[in-house]
């Protein structure tokens, strides 16, 4: 059974520099064993950079990373050993079949022909894949590509795999598959599952906790209600009214409320910054003086708003747009 108090990934002020840039800037990271874990943040962020010292692929700067115990850089082999890489650009031979290509990885990975051959009949059912098995990678799509880029990673049946955007190029349903399958490996085979992605509501689908890049910094990590609650500790909490009729005697009302620090009006929403959360009263309230509330929310529920509001903290990452850059959706 899987201990879930243990870290199978923890770095400790780990830091590399590329000449005058700090693509990691002394990140603290702690993954616990068994759960999935988005690493979230714009390109240039500092993912990859992360994830090639983490395989051992990049000697950190200072400070230094272990992965189930080893510290890559003495130990790259065990590392290697036990973790699944899945790159952000999967490469196979195209001209050989699925089944070809898993074989090699198999050899390359010293395991037994016979061994191999029921792994890899496995691991193409698992990722959905049996009947494409004979078929040229060639004649792949990127999705199923993906897919079998998965298998070549369960082929060595990794206790931790780490996956670089691996959504990047696929339709929508594919995406879904995608994520689908990913969750199992955690929660079916009991594999942890690290995966660098830009792309919020993916990972708020399916990962347990998430960390935010920023410039090479994890700027906050957690799970999702912890991320929350950080948020409304270090901000009020804010509500979002909308009442029928929408007069001016609904200022008042809600200005007399206890609890409610100021109010503003954001286009036909009332804005409510509050230190508790006030909902329940409100609506009494609202309702006992003839008011129809036909809108209450609490704002940053969703990780949409708080990577935005994490990242707005920082400052300079919108485009013109107003959207983040490097974000596509
Ligand atoms: P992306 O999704 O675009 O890969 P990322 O979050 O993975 O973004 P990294 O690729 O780790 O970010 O890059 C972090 C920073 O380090 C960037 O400023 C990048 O230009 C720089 N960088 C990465 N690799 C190198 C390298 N080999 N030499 C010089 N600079 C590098």
């Amino acid at each position: 059974m899987t201990n879930v108090n243990k870290n199978i990934i923890e770095t400790f002020d780990l830091v590399k520099k590329y000449g005058p840039i700090t693509a990691v800037d002394k990140l603290n990271l702690k993954v616990p064993e068994g759960t999935v874990y988005g690493l979230l943040g714009p390109n240039g962020a500092g993912k990859t950079t992360t994830i090639l010292m983490l395989l051992g692929l990049t000697e950190p700067s200072s400070g230094k990373a272990i992965v189930n115990g080893y510290d890559p850089v003495r130990n790259p082999l065990e590392v290697k050993a036990m973790v699944g890489y899945l790159p952000d650009n999967v490469g196979f031979y195209d001209e050989l079949t699925g089944e070809e290509n898993l074989l090699y990885t198999a050899q390359l990975n010293g395991i037994e022909p016979i061994i191999a051959q029921k792994r890899i009949e496995h691991v193409l059912k698992r990722v959905g894949l049996s009947k494409d098995g004979k078929r040229k990678v060639a004649e792949y799509s990127r999705g199923m590509r993906q897919r079998l880029g998965i298998a070549d990673v369960l082929v060595k049946d990794p206790k931790l795999i780490i996956m670089d955007e691996p959504t990047l190029g696929i339709d929508p349903k594919g995406i879904r598959e995608l994520l689908n399958l990913i969750r199992e490996l955690a929660k079916e085979d009991g594999r942890t599952v690290l995966i660098s992605s830009h792309l919020l509501h993916q990972i708020q689908q399916i990962c347990d906790q998430v960390g935010i890049f920023v410039k090479g910094k994890l700027i906050a990590a957690g799970t999702l209600k912890e991320l929350e609650q950080q948020l409304a500790d270090r901000d009020r909490l804010q509500l979002e009214l909308k009442a029928i009729p929408c007069d001016d005697k609904l200022l008042t009302i809600c200005e007399g409320l206890d609890g409610v620090n100021n109010l503003r009006w954001e286009k036909d929403l009332l804005i409510l910054e509050c230190q508790t959360d006030i909902r329940e009263n409100l609506v009494k309230l609202l309702t006992s003086q003839g008011y129809c509330p036909v809108h209450l929310a609490l704002r940053g529920v969703s990780l949409d708003s708080i990577y935005l509001r994490y990242f707005q903290k920082e400052g300079d990452y919108f485009g013109q747009d107003g959207w983040l850059k490097g974000l596509e959706g």
